[in-house]
């Protein structure tokens, strides 16, 4: 018996599930969740004193490696004075400057805790521009578990979106549309099937929720002309992809600029932190400016800005995200590499701080369709073995990978190392 097991037992006992978040109960991939004592680094390491070299780095928030000493030092400092006022506090002006300073599109930003928080704010903020109440996202795009945002595609095209989970209202989910990524005419199709009726176009800019997959050339940019010609505000989902794929998130990566950004992760270093921000001209309507409610008891908590100004700082020192994209590189391309000795079908991916690898024949994965069609029995083989081999890999494969700037190329070396042993048995 391990003491991760026996936490599991307890924690069943009184947390849904045992976990406090789905993905952690590693239900797709089988097995029990694995408990964590503390975490340095790249490594993390769990309550029966096992070590792992980490990609999943809190689903993406590490990008400077577990317990940052300037990181930690700027939370202890910031505690120290207080953990929450609930009134304005230095720390948040500077988020709000450094966030403006950094991504191309913000004039202004409100601060909220997580990223669902940040997506269902911006969501509000878009209807109320524009007027309209449906709104297109894309099938294998997350956004959080707002209730606008758990929909799925009903059967054939421009059908209405039906719930994802009971307790979301089918009335609200009617007016959520699912387009397909990377697919410009599925767009125009919903344009053109309700006419004046579309506020806003969500998207991941580099989706991160359906394993990795890039945009294609010019599918944001098409978005960008079709939300102008349609009058609809164009929400990029940077959560996941904001200081991840560069300073200046996908939008700058990619130089598409989005009316409305939201961000979480990276700018909390770990801290429960989300913001959604954008053009002056829309984001006056957000309360008190303008008529859309929107609060937060805890919004701009001094601890957490303290946490994401330091993780922001590291990230502006010269050569990081050079660094941080090469190891990604390294690591993405010894997977694909051992892959292929092994003969065991894989196609890889990198962008910035993040990957993705898929136990498929095609080169590339471009929609959720042919992520889901990726096959999962030598992904849950793979994790599971890899596992026991001392690499933490995210348990489920629809899933981005995050390496952060603490990873050394010797990590990668030990990971693609065991991936090539694992492979091999896998294909033996
Ligand atoms: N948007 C994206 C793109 C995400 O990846 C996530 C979380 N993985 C969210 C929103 C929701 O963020 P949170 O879990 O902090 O609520």
């Amino acid at each position: 018996m391990t003491a991760s097991h026996d936490l599991f037992d307890r924690a069943r006992a009184r947390i849904p599930g045992g976990v406090n978040s789905p993905v952690r109960a590693f239900s797709s991939v089988g097995g029990e969740p694995i408990f964590f004592e503390h975490a340095e680094g790249a490594y993390m390491f769990d309550v029966d004193g096992k070590r792992y070299i980490d990609y999943v780095g809190s689903w993406g928030p590490m990008i400077c490696g577990h317990a940052h000493p300037k990181i930690i030092e700027a939370v202890q400092k910031a505690a120290a004075k207080g953990l929450s006022f609930g009134a304005p506090a230095p720390g948040e002006v500077t988020m709000a400057e450094m966030l403006c300073e950094m991504i191309p599109s913000l004039e202004r930003v409100r601060m909220v805790n997580s990223g669902t928080e940040a997506t269902m704010s911006a969501l509000r903020v878009a209807r109320a521009a524009t007027g309209k109440d449906r709104f297109i996202k894309f099938e294998g795009n997350y956004h959080g578990h707002g209730d606008s945002f758990l929909v799925k595609a009903g059967s054939g095209a421009q059908t209405l979106g039906v719930p994802t989970s009971p307790g979301v209202p089918a009335a609200l989910a009617e007016l959520t549309l699912n387009a397909r990524y990377n697919d410009l005419d599925s767009v125009r199709q919903l344009f053109d099937a309700y006419p004046d009726e579309i506020g806003c176009v969500f998207v991941e800019p580099v989706a991160g929720n359906m394993n990795c997959v890039p945009p294609q050339p010019g599918f944001l940019e098409g978005l960008r002309q079709i939300c102008d010609e349609k009058g609809a505000v164009l929400v990029f989902d940077e959560v996941m992809t904001g200081f991840r794929v560069g300073p200046t998130g996908a939008q700058g990566r990619y130089g598409v600029i989005p009316d409305l950004t939201t961000f979480g992760k990276v700018i909390g270093a770990g801290m429960p932190v989300g913001a959604f921000g954008g053009k002056h001209e829309i984001m006056k309507l957000v309360a008190p400016e303008g008529p859309v409610y929107q609060a937060g008891t805890l919004s701009g908590n001094p601890v957490a800005m303290a946490a994401g100004i330091a993780n922001l700082e590291l990230l502006r020192e010269d050569g990081f995200y050079e660094k941080l994209e090469a190891r990604t590189k390294q690591l993405a391309d010894g997977l694909k590499q051992a892959a292929d000795n092994a003969d065991v079908p894989m196609a890889t991916v990198a962008v910035g701080g993040m990957f993705g690898y898929f136990f498929t024949e095609a080169d590339e994965v471009t929609n959720f369709e042919q992520a889901a069609a990726c096959n999962i029995e030598h992904f849950k083989t793979f994790f599971t073995e890899m596992l026991k081999a001392g690499v933490y890999l995210a348990p489920s494969a629809f899933e981005a990978g995050f390496v952060s700037s603490a990873h050394t190329a010797a990590d990668v070396t030990e990971t693609v190392g065991a991936a090539s042993e694992v492979l091999k048995r896998m294909a033996g």
